[in-house]
C-alpha cells in the first residue's frame, strides 16, 4: 500500500500548512550540531529576522521547541504568579483554550467572551477592564482560528494601554499574514509558532517579550524549567538554546525568514489580503457558502454551505473525509460546537490561489454547483 505521506497531496488546513521545496531540501541537509560556530551563526540569523517579523527592535525574541502552544504557556509562567489577575479575551476555542491554561497555573482569570463568529469590540473591552482594573495581564487571540476571525489588536492595544496592564497576544495563526506591529502597537507580549504563515513544518514556539514584560521575569513565582525564559536568555548571548533545540527545522524556519524579509513583512499581509478576499467570493459565488465570520480573517476562511448538505453526506466532517480518501485535499472541519458545521478553509504561508482554487473545484464536484457563478481568477 502506499504511504499516504509519499503522494502529492495538498494541505488546506489553518497548521501545519504546506512547506516550500527549497525549505524542505535544506531540512534534509545532515544534521548539525547545536553547540557549533556554524549553528550559531543561524541562531543569530533566526533572532534578528523574527525581530523584523514582529517588527520590533526592543522586545527580546525566544526560540523554544515545542508548537504553538508552548509559546502560549510560556507567556503565563514567566511573567506571572499564582493570583495574579488576568483578564482573558475570548472569541473561540483558542481563547477559551489560553484562559484554561492560566487557570491551570493559579491566575485569577476572567473572560470575557464575544458570541462565536464575532471580533471583540474595543469599546465593549474598555468597559470591562473598567470593573477588572486590577488585571495584570489582558490576552487576546490575533486571529481566532477555530471561527476565521480576526481580533483589531491595534485598537485593542490603545485601550490596555490606558489600564497599564501587560498585552498578551496569541499571533499563532496571524504572524506574517496579518498585520501586526509590535513596538508601534505597544504589544508585551508576541506568541507564535513555525507551521502556519511561517511555512514551516510544525515543532517551533516563538515569543518575543517587551522589558516591561521582561522585568516581570525576575518576580514570577511560577514554577518552570524546561519554559524558563531565564535559562534561555543565559544562553542566548552565545547564542545557544539550553537544551537541544530540533536543529533541522530551525535551519528550515533560517531560510523561511530570509524569505519573508526578502517579500517584505508588509507585501506578504497585502498578498494576504488579496487572496482572503479572493477566496471569500469565490466560496460564496462557487458554493453558494455563507462565511461564519462577521471579522474575517485574511489567514483563513470558515463557512457553512448555507443550505442542506448533498445527499449521503450527514455532516460536513463526512465531505471532509471523502474530500481527502478521493482528492488527496484537506480542508479543516469547525472545532468543538462547530464540528460537523462549518469548512475552515487556510490561505496562509505558501498556500497558493491555485491551491485554494483545486480544493473548492473538488468541494464544487462533491457538493454539486451551488453558487451561481463559475470560479473566477482573480488575474
Ligand atoms: N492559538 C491559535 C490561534 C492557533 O491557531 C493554534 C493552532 N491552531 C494554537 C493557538 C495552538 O497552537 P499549536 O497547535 O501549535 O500548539
Amino acid at each position: 500500500m502506499e504511504l499516504f505521506f509519499t503522494m502529492k497531496y495538498t494541505l488546506l488546513t489553518p497548521g501545519p500548512t504546506p512547506v516550500p521545496q527549497e525549505i524542505l531540501d535544506l531540512m534534509a541537509e545532515p544534521v548539525l550540531h547545536h553547540r557549533t560556530p556554524e549553528f550559531a551563526q543561524i541562531l543569530n540569523g533566526i533572532f534578528d529576522d523574527l525581530k523584523y517579523v514582529f517588527q520590533t527592535q526592543s522586545a527580546e525574541v525566544f526560540v523554544l521547541s515545542g508548537s504553538g502552544t508552548a509559546a502560549l504557556e510560556a507567556a503565563v509562567v514567566n511573567f506571572f504568579s499564582p493570583g495574579d489577575e488576568a483578564a482573558v479575551v475570548s472569541i473561540g476555542a483558542f481563547g477559551d483554550r489560553w484562559a484554561a491554561m492560566a487557570k491551570t497555573y493559579g491566575l485569577n482569570v476572567t473572560v470575557f467572551k464575544e458570541p462565536l463568529g464575532e471580533a471583540a469590540k474595543p469599546e465593549k473591552i474598555r468597559n470591562y477592564l473598567r470593573s477588572h482594573a486590577k488585571a495584570k495581564g489582558v490576552f487576546v487571540t490575533h486571529a481566532e482560528t477555530s471561527t476565521a476571525t480576526v481580533n483589531s489588536i491595534r485598537d485593542i492595544a490603545r485601550i490596555v494601554q490606558e489600564f497599564q496592564a501587560l498585552f498578551l497576544v496569541d499571533a499563532v495563526s496571524s504572524l506574517a499574514g496579518e498585520e501586526l506591529r509590535q513596538d508601534d502597537w505597544g504589544l508585551d507580549v508576541v506568541c507564535s509558532a513555525s507551521q502556519k504563515g511561517l511555512m514551516c513544518p510544525p515543532g517551533v514556539a516563538l515569543l518575543s517579550a517587551s522589558t516591561r514584560a521582561m522585568e516581570c521575569l525576575a518576580s514570577s513565582k511560577i514554577p518552570k524549567f524546561y519554559l524558563d525564559l531565564k535559562e534561555y536568555r543565559k544562553s542566548k548571548s552565545i547564542p545557544e538554546t539550553p537544551f537541544t533545540p530540533p536543529v533541522s527545522l530551525l535551519v528550515g524556519l533560517a531560510q523561511a525568514l530570509k524569505i519573508i524579509r526578502k517579500d517584505t513583512v508588509e507585501w506578504r499581509w497585502e498578498q494576504q489580503a488579496r487572496l482572503a478576499q479572493w477566496t471569500r467570493s469565490a466560496c460564496q459565488e462557487r458554493l453558494g457558502a455563507e462565511l461564519f465570520s462577521q471579522s474575517p480573517a485574511n489567514v483563513l476562511t470558515a463557512f457553512s454551505l448555507g443550505r442542506d448538505l448533498p445527499e449521503g453526506f450527514s455532516s460536513t466532517s463526512r465531505i471532509l473525509t471523502y474530500l481527502r480518501d478521493h482528492y488527496k485535499i484537506t480542508i479543516a472541519d469547525g472545532q468543538g460546537e462547530l464540528k460537523g458545521k462549518i469548512f475552515r478553509i487556510a490561505h496562509m504561508g505558501a498556500i497558493t490561489q491555485q491551491d485554494i482554487e483545486n480544493g473548492l473545484s473538488a468541494l464544487v464536484e462533491i457538493c454539486g454547483n451551488r453558487g451561481h457563478r463559475p470560479i473566477q481568477s482573480a488575474h
